[in-house]
């Protein structure tokens, strides 16, 4: 089967292309992009499937590198609590009445309301896994949504205690068995590790967590790089030499580009630069980072490396609505909020502008970098997956918007996200979800929240309360 998107308005991020006001994307039986052309071009033979692209502006599928696709099962739970409260949260026990089907639907749910946003690609850093079980569930959901996927096995929160406070176990060697599953580094799900920061390890342990996760040839992504949590031990723990991972990472000569750091909001510009140097990558989830207490993020700063890869990420859904359209406007607002204070305080007559298009960048092209899928993905440009969301400007809300990139950062929301293909699979066509019965897998999914949540405080013996006061 092959796709033809005719007539379309691109924003390729393919720097030889740019943005094209009008033309024909052709994609062929492999699920790659075969052509970006001038429209109308002849129509090639074998095509099965025609897209109007009349009134839709065409833009990489986005990519969210960094979010935890259990706790679908409890949104907006911690929406009034600290990031000191979610961790309450989260080594409460509460893990424990997770189920293995829990997981699957959380993870397929929370998949198909991403690719609803236009979102292609999720990295999962899936600290749920307890069992086998546990494990194979977040592969098949995954798997039932047909997302792309970087499954991140990540040590279960459910045991926290022994997984992250001066941890003297290595990686739990389930990601072993893992690789021998997820082992076609071209399939739509891949595996990663999502490993410890050195704060959380003893001495020694991260060092060999990254020959486990370089024998197997996976990438690594940390949780929690720089992100204090506004008081308590933690930071002044984190700001002990010894105990911060890049420095760590570079006093072992391990720190490499198959590495991808999250939340950087209290990296040093030193910090900052060895990760530019060395080749790897910072995720920045500004929403959650923000309302949960960690800081603020990254965008703006005087000390941010311009060659330092920077991507998008929603983290979880316990506080806000995975979407990076809304994660993208608000890096923008961030960063150009900063620079203009900066500006005014230095006394200078103007700001730097922080332009729209870079809000796109670390969504898509930066995003793909970060997870090593640079090859494979981010731009629109032939020989690529066809990963593209489709985005309708027809809407009042968008009507005059002349500009595509503005359109598409500042002005729309996921109501206009028309179609979304996955290597060539349309996914969501004509604003509907190709999966079947979205609803009624979003309504079990709430219920089976709820149940957990009760079950948790039988065990824990509280009294009944409409609120949750973890
Ligand atoms: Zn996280």
């Amino acid at each position: 089967m092959s796709v033809l998107i005719g007539g379309v308005q691109a924003v390729t991020m393919d720097p030889s292309l740019g943005i094209v006001d009008r033309c024909d994307i052709l994609i062929g039986d492999n699920g790659r992009i075969l052509d970006v052309a001038e429209s109308p071009s002849p129509m090639p033979e074998g095509v099965t499937d025609v897209l109007d692209g009349d009134g839709l502006i065409a833009i990489p599928g986005l990519i969210d590198t960094h979010r935890h696709a259990w706790l679908e099962l409890f949104r907006g739970l911690t929406a009034d609590m600290t990031v000191r409260d979610y961790r309450q949260l989260t080594k409460s026990g509460l893990a424990e009445h997770v189920t293995p089907e829990a997981v699957r639907l959380a993870t397929l749910v929370g998949d198909l309301v991403a690719l609803e946003a236009g979102i292609t690609t999720v990295a999962d850093l899936a600290h749920i896994g307890r069992t086998r079980d546990h494990l194979e569930a977040s592969v098949q959901g995954h798997q039932d949504s047909e997302i792309r996927a970087v499954l991140a096995h990540t040590p279960p929160n459910g045991d926290s205690k022994n997984w992250y406070a001066a941890s003297e176990r290595r990686h739990p060697r389930e990601i072993r068995w893992l690789r021998d599953i997820l082992h076609g580094d071209d399939a739509l799900v891949t595996l990663a590790m999502g490993a410890r920061p050195r704060h959380c390890v003893a001495q020694g342990v991260m060092e060999d967590d990254v020959a486990v996760a370089r024998e197997l040839g996976v990438r690594l992504i940390y949780d929690g790089i720089g992100a204090a949590t506004g008081g308590g031990g933690e930071v002044s723990r984190w700001s002990h030499e010894d105990h911060r991972t890049i420095a760590g990472l570079v006093r072992s000569g391990l720190l490499g580009p198959d590495m991808g750091f999250v939340h950087g909001n209290h990296l040093t510009e030193d910090e900052l630069a060895l990760i530019a140097d060395h080749g790897a990558g910072l995720s920045v989830a500004p929403e959650v980072e923000m309302l949960s207490g960690y800081g603020l993020p990254v965008f703006g700063r005087d000390l941010v490396q311009p060659g330092l890869t920077l991507a998008l990420s929603t983290d979880v859904a316990t506080y806000v609505a995975p979407s990076l359209l809304s994660a993208m406007r608000t890096m923008l607002m961030l960063a150009r909020g900063r620079a203009a204070s900066r500006a005014y305080d230095l006394q200078r007559d103007e700001p730097p502008l922080v332009p729209a298009l870079s809000a796109l960048g670390a969504a898509t092209t930066a995003a793909a970098r970060f997870l090593g899928l640079e090859r494979r993905i981010g731009s629109l440009s032939p020989g690529k997956d066809a990963d593209v969301t489709l985005v309708d400007r027809r809407g009042v809300h968008l009507s005059g918007v002349r500009d595509p990139v503005a359109a598409v950062v500042l002005f729309a929301h996921a109501g206009d996200v028309r179609h979304v293909l996955v290597r060539g699979r349309i996914l969501k066509r004509d604003h509907a979800i190709a999966h079947a019965g979205l609803a009624g897998l979003a309504g079990e999914l709430g219920e089976l929240g709820s149940r957990i949540l009760d079950q948790h405080r039988v065990r824990r013996g509280d009294e009944a309360s409409p609120t949750w006061n973890f």
